[in-house]
């Protein structure tokens, strides 16, 4: 399985240059069977724009899978070339919360907030609702769970096929369910479930653990916390991702390095960079390029 880093910011765009190294585009993950074009997107944040180039100019053909619908998670819709093509064929699928899947993606896109509707991009596309469960989505297997977060329902996903598996975990509040047994957050069902012996783990690390109780009702968590789950779990390895869009790449380095200084080498830990890719499970684990 391949892993192409479109997007890695929470929240909001973050360009200048204090964020080139990780990147300012927000959430978008485009996955692909080894050796293959990606066929299937995590998240439509800005970083959407990038599919275009790992498909040399052809239109996408395969699965958005949204985790949820806030702003940093969808703009990249209108943006996206390669979906944006009279020649795409596109299934997006989104956490059902009740109605037509097309129409509540609309009250985000649609006038006088943009000016066109999800159904009125180029090329096939199809909106379904997707309820907690196991689904073949893309050619991958796909669980899919609630987990807690704040402002409409939001899933995490495990992605997997013969070759590796990951855990998708952008937009988490643990605490929400309680302060688990240290204080960071509780490690509940949902959670374990996703990210059991994974391959990677993608997870936020929005906050750094001073930042927290300022913020602790703001629907995100802590660094600490990815790398407590990922140890709990036996995850082989944990990106952190969906940066708070205030950190500079240097203070992205220094969050990267105290949550290595956790792990304690049980967990491999890096930090997702925007136009980077990785090669996820197989022999010899992962492997990161850009
Ligand atoms: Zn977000
Ligand atoms: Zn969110």
């Amino acid at each position: 399985m391949q892993l192409h880093f479109c997007g890695t910011r929470g929240s909001t765009p973050a360009p200048g240059p204090d964020f080139v190294r990780y990147g300012g585009h927000t959430s978008c993950v485009a996955v692909a069977h080894d050796g293959r074009a990606p066929s299937l997107l995590l998240d439509a944040g800005t970083g959407a724009r990038q599919v275009w180039r790992l498909l040399d100019g052809r239109a996408f053909d395969g699965v958005v899978l949204l985790s949820h619908l806030h702003w940093d998670h969808t703009h990249g819709l209108p943006f996206f070339r390669a979906g944006d093509h009279p020649a795409a064929r596109v299934d997006l699928y989104l956490p059902a919360q009740g109605g037509d899947a097309e129409a509540l993606l609309a009250r985000g896109m649609s006038p006088p907030s943009f000016p066109i509707r999800p159904s009125q991009l180029r090329g096939r596309w199809r909106f379904h609702n997707l309820d907690e469960g196991t689904h073949a989505l893309g050619g991958f297997e796909v669980v899919a769970r609630e987990i807690p977060h704040k402002g409409g329902r939001t899933f995490g996903y495990r992605v997997s096929d013969s070759s590796g598996s990951i855990a998708y975990l952008s937009d988490h509040h643990p605490m929400s369910l309680g302060p688990g047994p240290d204080g960071l957050g509780d490690r509940h069902a949902a959670a374990r479930t996703l990210a059991h012996g994974v391959d990677l783990l993608i997870h936020e690390a929005q906050y750094t653990i001073e930042e927290y109780p300022q913020r602790a009702d703001f629907g995100h968590t802590t660094a600490d916390y990815a790398v407590a789950l990922a140890r709990e779990c036996g995850a082989a390895a944990l990106a952190l991702f969906h940066h708070d869009p205030a950190r500079t790449d240097d203070e992205v380095d220094a969050v990267l390095a105290r949550a290595r200084s956790l792990a304690g080498g049980d967990t491999e830990v890096t930090a997702a960079a925007e136009g980077t890719t990785v090669l996820v499970g197989g022999r010899g684990g992962n492997r990161t390029r850009s």
